[in-house]
This record gives structure tokens, C-alpha cells and sequence, in this order.
């Protein structure tokens, strides 16, 4: 084989990778396994994927650059014969409430031509069938569908007075800012309950006039509703904190539109029909039986734009996506919905001599799915691609040309190739993944019984069949079905809302939006370091912060300096005051136990834990992320750079030592390797010793082997889903169950 048949890489230093050379085979599947955090993303990201793209770039001019995304050039001694590459991903599809299904993956594009040549009557030109055009648009809700509407009830007290607090908003209790301008007023009787209020003293107390819409009385008083809806409506509550996005979403109710009943569309576009079905209609359909309905439908003038659809729902349906429809918004699909969704776009594709780059694929998909989309994997390769995928889930690992193991260990303690070869020899190696693939985990043998519970009753949204299930207390129970069955709108939607209060979601989300947040800040325990240091120097403790006086006055504690080009790039450099170390010279001239606080934050979890052995609080805090295996993340590391796996730990370490609380997790083992796998559930397991409740949903096999109860949702995906299919253990399961979990899951059992 020539020497450009495969991408060299020598000397790859990035991140956590120890002096990586590797040469990659051109044309094959090549599969990136090991734990999480041992440095397969820094292999297949931040060095190929992004030296491809950056490479990419620098093929367009300065004005076309500087629209692009910007990739760092990785540290890399030598890196050769990249081919250009395309990610496929597990960032969720952008969009606001335009962006569908439907108008991502252009298949409306394709059905609005489809009515535009034979609907009936005839409209001409296809824009009239498009929602995001003001001739297709219903006019109420300007082609959304939805309209937004502030519901206030949760928040006023009919029973109360002003004065005994009748409006349960922060702004409006007594005494506060809000509260005096209202009860000052004049408007008011403080001590009538709101029950008791005449038409007008309510439209004054919610609009500021006697009637709605009308003119506003007193010129200090716009109203609580009115209020609300300029705080509410149309804002960005990213930055708001958890408690009170809970808050915020109970009071802003979303309902389909009035007039076109959700519809989006002008109501004589849904004049026009096919066989009978408007276009609305048809957008609805999950794709499943939209095909059919397609199948069905004869004329010669649309034989090839019948046939481009039906070929790209097939594309849909085969790779595990049959329950979805055009018309739902692309920003509610799950990462693994939108990854699927961006494999199918490329399919359609001719290009050929392409590196497609997936971070592992299975997420989201139940077993029986998977091996539908590994066939996609292999025709991409056997088109002339070459197919890089990271991946824990045996049955991708085994379609392998070629696997890569990373390792042996995470963090400082990985970094290294310790396989490179078949799945054949994989399986033989003495490495942790054919540890992981040689072993099989055996069915739960004394699960907990299943005595207290909380009822779920008629549970009906999306595609749930009124259904009414108890969830067990103190208790692992883990929830299966295939993909779409209503395993997340049963748990993450109904039963987290019920329950509200006592329910802890973790998920693998990034945990905040700056780029300033570690470990230390996120457990709560940079103050006391700082007050430490401190209290050993006689500085002030703000002398230890790069958000405050600590920071290097050059770069302001960020670490880098950008200096904006005129016709170029930006050009982003580590600040050469500090050297990245985002401190001032006098906060690094301070010490404790002979290192200043830029030493300290680079410590390992594990160095820093003798070194705080005489901080009770921070040892505490220090063994809680050595429990959850994070011992080799270094104090200071920003947040924005962990793995979703480390993160999922991270936000586990915060809850460790919680009581009586319900953790409720949506596939905890994604990114996860086999061992890792391991490791979370004793942790789970941890959990419910210690009288918590533990609530998993997820795929994977092993996982399910481990419950104490099983609540399998199905018996399919969509509409053909939402109903509970099977309760019990996994041994009642195996022994006595058919769903399509039960199957795959006797199959594990060897
Ligand atoms: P994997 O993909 O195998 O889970 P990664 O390649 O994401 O692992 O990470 C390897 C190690 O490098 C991890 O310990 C991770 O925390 C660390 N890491 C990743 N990105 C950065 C970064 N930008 N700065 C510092 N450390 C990083
Ligand atoms: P699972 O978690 O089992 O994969 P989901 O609960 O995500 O399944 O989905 C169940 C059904 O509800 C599917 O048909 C899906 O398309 C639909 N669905 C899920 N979320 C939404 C949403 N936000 N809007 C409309 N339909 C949804
Ligand atoms: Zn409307
Ligand atoms: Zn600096």
C-alpha cells in the first residue's frame, strides 16, 4: 500500500496524548475505542477533524474565512494525507420553532413541489405550501403553529389579600419594590382576597386598565400580566438558575394556534389536496405511513419527485427514524434523533474519497437499530469514504476494518495507543476493551423487591396511550424500548414534572455557558482554597481569582490574548504576561505549602488531596471526585472541555452524599466505555444503598441485567409505541417476556 492510502500522524501531543504516532488506512471502518477520557476525541476532533477543516479553510479568501468556524491548529509534529472531512455529530440541530423536521432534511421542499404539480385545486407557484412564506402562512400565528401565552394562575392566591401576599412573585410580596408601587397606588383595597375582586379591580390588578386592551389607568401601574409578558415572552432564560427556569416554564404556556389548529398554514393552501390530504396532513404523518400514502398515489407528472421522497423516507425509516414526521421541530429531537438525521442527508450523497467522522452513532438507538445503521457505515465506506467512528457499543466495534484502542487509562493516565489491529485480534488482546468485549455480565441475582411506589395515571402526551404505570421507590429500576416508544416523555417529561421536587436529573449536558467554571468552583470549594492562601499570606482573598484582583492585567485573566486583523483571521495567542496562567505577577507571588495558586490549580484531584489534608471541607470535596473516578482531572480545568461522560460524573460527585432523592438519568453510559459502565452503576448502586431511588433510561444490555426492575415501554417506536409493555425483573423478563427488549436481551445472555 502507498504511504498516501493512509493518514499519517507523528508526534500528537494534543491535550492529554502522550507522543502519538499512528497511520490510518484510507477506504476502511475505523473504530476508536477505550475509556472515556483516554483521548480518542483529541485523536479523531480536535486533531483530525478540525486540522482537516482548518485546512479546508484556508483554501477560501480572508473574507470568506473570517465567515467560517475557526479550528486551532492542533499540537501535531507531523500530519499528512487528510482526506476532506465531514462530522457527523451529536450537537443538537439548531432552529427555532421554523426549522422542522420537514425543512432540514428538504423533504418539504420536495412535498411543497409535489402539491405545486398535482394538488387540487391548484395553487401555482410551490412558496404559497411554504409556512415560513407570508403567502403560505397562517396570518394569526405567522406560520408557527403555536402561540405563547402567559399563565399567571399558579402565581396569584385567590384566598389571600395583597397585604397577606396574594401575588406569589418575588417583586410583588410585601414590602418589596413592586409591591409598594401597587399598594401605594390607590387602586387597591389591600385586604380584599382576590376571589372577591369585581371585573375591574381584576383587569386593573392584571392590565393597569378597566378593561383588556384599554388604557392604562395610573402611570406606574402596567399591570402584573402585562408585567410578566415583557419579562416573560420572547426572552432568553438561558442564564436564568434552575429553580426559577422551573418557574419561569410553568408560568409560560405554549397552545397550537386558534385558527389553524397548529396547522402553520393558510387555510387555502389546506384547500389544496392529494388523495384527499392537505399538506398539513401529510406533515404529520410519521414517515412510516406517510410512505405508504405515497405508494398509493399515481401521476405520471410526479413519478420522480415521488420517487425522490419515498427513497429518502425509506433512507428515514431504515436507519431507526420511521416514528418521525416533517412537521416536528427540529429542536426538540434528542442528539442521537439528530445525528441519525445528519447521517441520513449524506447518504443521499454521490461523493466519493470523503473521511466521514461519527462520535459513536448508537447513542440513542436501541440494539435492534443498530445494526441497521452499521449497514449505512459500511455502504459509506464501500462508496470509497473513509468511515472514523468512536464508539463503545460492541456490535459497531465489531464491523471494524480496523480498531484503535485508546489508553490505558483516562486523563494523565491515558494518552497512548495500546491496540491498533482487527476485531479478531482485539478480542485476544490484553487490553480493557477485549477485556470488555470477552465478558458477559450475569442477570441480577437477588434484586431489591419492588414495595413503595409512585403512580403515574393516564399519562397522555405525545405519543403515550393513556397510560398508567407505578414507578417503584429505593429501588434501580432502568426503562427500555426502541427508540421513539415514549421512554423520555414518559420519565423526563411526565413523571420529573409530577414529581418535581424530589427529582434530581443528570444528564451529559454542558454544565454551564462561560468558560471560567472548573471543578473547584462547580463543587463550591475555590473560596475555601482561597481563603486558605489567604489567611497563610495576609493577601485578600480576592487576590486569588482571576475574575477578580488576581488577574493578570494583560489578557484580564483569560489566558489568551485575540488581536483582530483587518483582512485576516483573528489571531487568538497565549497571553505572553502570564503564559496562560491567567494570574497577576503578585497573586503568583504569594505561596501556600510552597506553591502559588497557579501551581495549585493545576494539581490533580489526587496530588491536591494530600496536599489539603488538613482542609476537612476540601478533602470531603476532593474524595467526592475521586469516587466518581475524576481523581486525574486537574482542579482548574475548564469545564467546557470535559467529556459528556466526565461531566455526568462530575454533576454525580455533587449529589454523593444526598438522601431520599430520586436521580433520574437518560442513557448515563453514552460515551462511556465497558469499564466505565462498571463504574457508574456501582456508584448508582451506591445510591440507592444510601436510600435514594435511581431511575435509568437506557439501551444498553448490561445495564438492564443490573436492574432491580425493568419498565419496558413499546411494543414499537411513535404511535406504534406508548404503552407499557412489561414490568418485572430482568430474570421475569427473559424468562417469560417477548417484547423486542426481551429478545435482545436473551440474546446477551449468552
Ligand atoms: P475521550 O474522547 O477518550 O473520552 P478526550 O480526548 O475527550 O477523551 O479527553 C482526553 C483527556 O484530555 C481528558 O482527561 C480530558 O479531560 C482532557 N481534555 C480534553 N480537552 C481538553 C482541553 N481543551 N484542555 C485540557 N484538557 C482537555
Ligand atoms: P424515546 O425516549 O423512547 O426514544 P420519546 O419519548 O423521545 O421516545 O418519543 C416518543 C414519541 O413522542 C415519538 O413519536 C417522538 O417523535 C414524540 N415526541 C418526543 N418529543 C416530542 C416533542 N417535543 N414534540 C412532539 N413530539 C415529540
Ligand atoms: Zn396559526
Ligand atoms: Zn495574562
Amino acid at each position: 500500500m502507498s504511504k498516501n492510502n493512509s493518514i499519517v500522524i507523528k508526534g500528537l501531543h494534543q491535550n492529554n496524548l502522550k507522543d502519538v504516532s499512528l497511520s490510518i488506512p484510507k477506504g476502511k471502518i475505523i473504530v476508536f475505542t477505550g475509556v472515556s477520557g483516554s483521548g480518542k476525541s483529541s485523536i479523531v476532533f480536535d486533531t483530525i477533524a478540525a486540522e482537516s477543516q482548518r485546512q479546508m479553510n484556508e483554501t477560501y479568501s480572508a473574507f470568506i474565512r473570517s465567515r467560517l468556524p475557526k479550528y486551532e491548529k492542533p499540537k501535531v509534529d507531523f500530519i499528512d494525507h487528510l482526506n476532506a472531512s465531514v462530522i457527523i455529530d451529536q450537537s443538537r440541530l439548531q432552529g427555532n420553532a421554523r426549522s422542522t423536521v420537514g425543512t432540514i432534511s428538504d423533504l418539504y421542499s420536495a412535498l411543497r413541489l409535489l402539491f405545486s404539480r398535482i394538488g387540487q385545486p391548484t395553487l401555482g407557484s410551490a412558496s404559497a405550501f411554504s409556512f415560513n412564506d407570508p403567502k403560505g402562512m397562517c396570518p394569526h400565528c405567522f406560520g408557527l403553529g403555536k402561540v405563547v401565552e402567559l399563565d399567571l394562575s399558579t402565581s396569584l392566591d385567590p384566598d389571600k389579600s395583597m397585604r397577606e401576599g396574594m401575588i406569589d412573585l418575588p417583586a410583588f410580596h410585601p414590602g418589596n419594590w413592586y409591591y409598594k408601587q401597587y399598594a401605594e397606588s390607590g387602586l387597591f383595597d389591600l385586604d380584599k382576597p382576590l376571589r372577591d375582586y369585581s371585573e375591574t379591580e381584576y383587569n386593573l390588578l392584571m392590565y393597569g386598565a378597566k378593561e383588556k386592551g384599554g388604557k392604562q389607568v395610573h402611570k406606574r401601574i402596567e399591570g402584573i400580566y402585562n408585567h410578566m409578558s415583557r419579562l416573560l415572552i420572547n426572552r432568553d432564560h438561558a442564564s436564568a438558575s434552575d429553580v426559577s427556569k422551573k418557574r419561569l416554564a410553568s408560568m409560560i404556556q405554549q397552545r397550537d394556534c386558534p385558527v389553524c389548529m397548529g396547522k402553520r398554514l393558510h387555510e387555502k393552501v389546506l384547500r389544496c389536496k392529494i388523495n384527499g390530504y392537505h399538506i398539513a396532513e401529510l406533515s404529520d404523518m410519521e414517515f412510516l405511513e406517510l410512505r405508504e400514502v405515497l405508494q398509493q398515489i399515481n401521476d405520471p407528472r410526479a413519478q420522480t419527485i415521488l420517487d425522490t421522497l419515498c427513497a429518502a423516507l425509506t433512507r428515514m425509516i431504515e436507519i431507526g427514524l420511521p416514528y418521525l414526521s416533517m412537521n416536528r421541530e427540529s429542536s426538540t429531537l434528542s442528539g442521537g434523533e439528530a445525528q441519525r438525521l445528519k447521517l441520513v442527508r449524506y447518504m443521499g450523497s454521490s461523493l466519493t474519497g470523503l473521511t466521514y467522522i461519527f462520535d459513536e452513532p448508537s447513542t440513542g438507538m436501541h440494539p435492534r437499530d443498530v445494526y441497521r445503521m452499521t449497514r449505512l457505515l459500511k455502504s459509506l465506506r464501500d462508496r470509497g469514504n473513509t468511515v472514523l467512528v468512536v464508539e463503545h457499543d460492541k456490535d459497531v466495534i465489531r464491523i471494524a476494518d480496523e480498531v484503535i484502542d485508546v489508553g490505558p487509562l483516562a486523563g494523565v493516565n491515558g494518552g497512548q495507543i495500546t491496540f491498533q489491529g482487527t476485531y479478531e485480534q482485539l478480542l485476544v488482546s490484553h487490553t480493557l476493551t477485549g477485556d470488555a468485549m470477552r465478558e458477559l455480565i450475569p442477570l441480577k441475582t437477588k434484586p431489591r423487591p419492588a414495595i413503595e411506589f409512585l403512580p403515574i395515571k393516564d399519562a397522555h402526551l405525545h405519543n403515550l396511550k393513556h397510560l398508567s404505570v407505578d414507578i417503584p421507590l429505593h429501588i434501580l429500576t432502568v426503562v427500555t424500548g426502541v427508540a421513539g416508544s415514549g421512554k423520555s416523555t414518559l420519565i423526563g417529561d411526565v413523571f420529573s414534572k409530577m414529581y418535581a421536587d424530589r427529582v434530581v436529573m443528570i444528564d451529559q449536558s454542558p454544565i454551564t455557558a462561560t468558560g471560567r467554571s472548573t471543578p473547584a468552583t462547580f463543587l463550591d470549594f475555590s473560596n475555601d482554597i482561597r481563603r486558605l492562601m489567604a489567611d497563610a499570606s495576609q493577601a485578600e482573598a480576592a487576590m486569588f481569582s482571576f475574575n477578580s484582583k488576581g488577574a493578570c492585567p494583560h489578557c484580564n485573566g483569560k489566558g489568551i490574548v485575540v488581536t483582530e486583523l483587518v483582512f485576516m483571521d483573528p489571531v487568538t495567542t497565549v497571553c505572553e504576561a502570564c503564559e496562560g496562567k491567567r494570574y497577576s505577577e503578585a497573586a503568583l507571588s504569594y505561596h501556600y505549602q510552597g506553591k502559588n495558586i497557579a501551581q495549585i490549580m493545576e494539581m490533580s484531584v489526587e496530588e491536591a488531596i494530600s496536599f489539603f489534608a488538613s482542609s476537612a471541607k476540601i478533602q470531603r470535596r476532593l474524595k467526592s471526585l475521586a469516587e466518581v473516578g475524576l481523581s486525574y482531572l486537574s482542579l482548574g480545568q475548564p469545564l467546557s472541555t470535559l467529556s459528556g461522560g466526565e461531566r455526568q460524573r462530575l454533576k454525580l460527585a455533587k449529589h454523593l452524599h444526598r438522601k431520599g432523592t430520586i436521580f433520574v438519568l437518560d442513557e448515563p453510559t453514552t460515551g462511556l466505555h465497558a469499564s466505565d459502565c462498571k463504574e457508574i452503576m456501582k456508584l448508582l448502586e451506591g445510591f440507592v444503598r444510601q436510600g435514594n431511588t435511581v431511575i435509568i433510561i437506557e439501551h444498553n444490555l448490561d445495564v438492564m441485567k443490573q436492574a432491580d426492575y425493568i419498565i419496558d415501554i413499546g411494543p414499537d417506536g411513535g404511535t406504534a409505541g406508548g404503552e407499557v409493555v412489561f414490568t418485572g425483573t430482568p430474570q421475569e423478563m427473559v424468562e417469560r417476556s417477548n417484547t423486542i427488549t426481551a429478545q435482545y436481551l436473551k440474546k446477551a445472555c449468552g
